[in-house]
This record gives structure tokens, C-alpha cells and sequence, in this order.
């Protein structure tokens, strides 16, 4: 064999063994595909956090809504739509939440496995307002649990063949969520009955307020699509003068600037209230932290709330 044609003969060798190796690729990722054959697609994190500890060994979760999104402002992006297209599941809130999915959501329930968790819950326990509900349901935790009993029962729906596992999955997250209710109310109790005001940028907590017993205001209202006017402001900062509230709090979907403004107001009528920290209200903390998980971030915010309210 002269020179050339070795050289030939390598080159030959190389791209029949990269031919080889792309082809392992290729059948690797079609294995791992076939480990997780459907697809879940969830807005908010709590309610993706739900089916990840329910059934990820089975399902692909994917959410929609990352750390520091606004459920109430938040569009359907064109990569969104096909994911939606394409799940085997989906779940949302509901409860006029996602107020700008409303449309899309609507139309994909009529042909596809929706599933709004937070409708389950029973409309006696809902909190009303001018002929709507209140959707930020995921701050009584135990109220949660409907949302949880929801999404498992449409998760074994789903996959039938893996009832035992997903029911074993759902009992543990049950009593893992029933302790964690226990600690806010433990947590909660340690400030006395004048401390326990919760002042933020748009009414996300009267659930929490209700089961926990605190006195909740929010500068806009349980949406945040209109902004608050300088009436609001000006009526809340006095609010917080005349009662002499300590802190009052961040929320990481919504703009600092809102409760700055209420800091300001306060300021100019001769007080001061510090800014107690941030509280994850409508998305949970970034993927991989704890607070990127449902229980992680309900720990965090009765931890800032009672650390900044107490004496
Ligand atoms: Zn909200």
C-alpha cells in the first residue's frame, strides 16, 4: 500500500467512525425519549413543581413561566403555543390568573388534558371579588392541596400503568405540604396579634392573611395589570403611619420601584418603614435554588416576613 492510499483509507476509517458515533448519539437521545413518552406543559412553577415531585420520573415537565415572571401580564410566545400543541397535559391556575393565556388556554381545553388546579379547590373556600375570584390560592397551603389532589388525579389519568409510584409520590408531597403549613402557622405565631401586617406591591396574600391570621394590604390590586394610582399610595402610606408598621415588602414579579414609591410617601409624611426584603408572590426563585421550589419559597417568605416584622 503506497502512501496515498493509506491516507485515503484513514480518511475512509474516520468518517464511517464518526458516521457510527453520530448514530449512537442519535439512538441515545431516542432512548432517553422513550423513558419520559409524555409531555407536561405547566404556566406557573408552583403547579410544574407539583408534577415534578408527583411523576418526574415518567414525565417531561416543562414550565412556561421562569423566576420574576408575571403570571398576569404574560404572553404566549410562538415556541409557547407549539409546546402547548404538543403536550400530553397541560396545567394552569386558572381562576383568571394567566389573564392573557385566557384565549389560548381556552381553546386548547377544548381538544386537549387540561387541567385548571386551582378551580378544584371548592368555591366556598375561594375569596371573591366584584364577581370574580382571588387566584393567589398557593399561599394557604392548605388550601393548596386541592390544587395538588388535582394535578395527581389527572397525572394517573395519564398514566395509568404507574398508579403505585405517582400515589407513593403524591402521599409523601401530602405530608411534606401538611408540615410545611404547620410551620407557617408556628412561625407566624411567634409575632403578637399588632405585628402581624403584611404590606406588598399587589394583593397576592389574603389567602396567606386568612390562614394565618395577618392583616394584608397591597398597594395595587389582585391583579397587576392596572398601576396604582397616587390616591392608593397616598391612603396606604398613611395606613402604615398611623399604625406604625415596621416593614413593608418586595415582590420578585413585580417592579421594586412600586413599593419604593410607597416608601417615599411614607418618608414624606414624617416616618420611616424599611423595606423588609423580597417575597416570591406569583413565581417562584430561580431553577436549582431552594427557593425554585413551592416549598422552598413559602419557607422564604414567612422567614423574611416574621425576621422583618418582629421586634
Ligand atoms: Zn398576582
Amino acid at each position: 500500500m503506497n502512501k496515498k492510499m493509506f491516507r485515503k483509507l484513514v480518511i475512509f476509517a474516520i468518517i464511517i467512525l464518526s458516521l457510527v458515533l453520530v448514530g449512537c448519539q442519535k439512538s441515545e437521545k431516542s432512548a432517553s425519549d422513550t423513558d419520559k413518552p409524555y409531555s407536561v406543559v405547566a404556566t406557573i412553577g408552583m403547579i410544574g413543581d407539583i408534577a415534578t415531585n408527583l411523576a418526574a420520573e415518567y414525565v417531561e415537565v416543562t414550565t412556561l413561566m421562569g423566576a420574576g415572571v408575571d403570571p398576569h401580564l404574560y404572553k404566549a410566545s410562538a415556541n409557547d403555543v407549539k409546546l402547548l400543541h404538543n403536550a400530553d397535559l397541560i396545567l394552569y391556575g386558572g381562576l383568571h390568573l394567566e389573564g392573557k393565556m385566557s384565549d389560548v388556554l381556552d381553546s386548547l381545553s377544548a381538544t386537549k388534558r387540561t387541567v385548571a388546579a386551582s378551580e378544584a379547590i371548592p368555591d366556598e373556600h375561594l375569596i371573591g371579588h366584584a364577581g370574580s375570584y382571588d387566584p393567589h390560592v398557593w399561599f394557604d397551603v392548605s388550601l393548596w392541596l386541592h390544587a395538588v389532589e388535582a394535578v395527581y388525579n389527572s397525572l394517573i389519568d395519564l398514566l395509568p400503568e404507574h398508579t403505585t409510584e405517582i400515589t407513593k409520590n403524591y402521599e409523601s408531597y401530602r405530608a411534606q405540604l401538611e408540615q410545611l403549613h404547620a410551620y407557617v402557622q408556628e412561625t407566624s405565631n411567634t409575632l403578637n396579634k399588632e405585628q402581624r401586617v403584611l404590606i406588598t406591591a399587589h394583593d397576592a396574600f389574603e389567602y396567606f392573611g386568612r390562614a394565618y391570621d395577618f392583616e394584608v394590604r397591597g398597594l395595587q390590586g389582585t391583579s397587576t395589570v392596572s398601576e396604582a394610582g397616587t390616591r392608593d399610595v397616598q391612603d396606604l402610606a398613611q395606613y402604615i403611619v398611623d399604625h406604625k408598621i415596621k416593614a413593608i415588602f418586595i415582590e420578585s414579579s413585580v417592579p421594586v420601584k412600586t413599593i419604593q414609591s410607597l416608601q417615599e410617601a411614607v418618608k414624606a409624611k414624617g416616618f420611616n418603614v424599611v423595606i423588609g426584603g423580597e417575597l416570591f408572590s406569583d413565581a417562584m426563585g430561580d431553577t436549582g435554588t431552594k427557593e425554585g421550589t413551592y416549598i422552598g419559597m413559602v419557607e422564604h417568605n414567612i422567614n423574611t416576613i416574621v425576621s422583618a416584622l418582629a421586634l
